[in-house]
């Protein structure tokens, strides 16, 4: 069982090439919003995480967003990538990521979660056999950005890679 370990990690998004998700083999990435895509209340999306989703796609990629929102917030983000949404996706439950990967067409394995915390994102997502990418929460006075550096200092993390600077 992987757990709440994730597959890789990067700092942000914005460091994911998508073209190295190709190569991994993925044909989708389902995203969480808050903290990942935008910091936790944000009203909009950033110019560069619109540029980033849209490279995704540009990459081949299926996009979908699975958000614990329930907020129109979600919707109206979901508008300006024009990606389908799961909201209310209660990860770490997995019905969320099974219904994202039937509305993109792609089986659970051939998607990567891509969120900033680990006991739902990632756990979630490697409850249904899929692999997780964990980024550093967007907002800098949540505690999941204290935790998340508390985490990188720990031991535990050595083994992950984060997979765009591997050879
Ligand atoms: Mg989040």
């Amino acid at each position: 069982m992987r757990g709440i370990r994730p597959d890789a990690y990067y700092v942000s998004v914005l460091d994911i090439d998508p073209d190295v998700l190709v190569k991994r083999g993925y044909r989708a990435v389902l995203l969480d919003l808050d903290n990942t895509l935008q910091p936790r209340g944000a009203s909009e999306l950033s110019p560069e995480a619109i540029a980033w989703v849209q490279s995704l796609r540009d990459a081949g990629l299926g996009v979908a967003l699975v958000s614990n929102s329930m907020r129109e917030r979600a919707v109206r983000a979901a508008q300006a990538l024009d990606a389908p949404l799961v909201r209310n996706a209660k990860k770490p439950f997995v019905r969320g990521y099974v219904r994202a990967c039937a509305m993109l067409g792609v089986s659970c394995n051939q998607a990567v979660m891509i969120g900033d915390q680990s006991y739902t994102d990632v756990l979630g997502a490697h409850r249904v056999g899929m692999d997780a990418i964990l980024v550093m929460p967007q907002s800098g006075s949540d505690p999941l950005h204290t935790h998340f550096l508390r985490m990188l200092d720990r031991r535990s993390v050595r083994g992950m890679r984060a997979i765009g600077s591997d050879s």
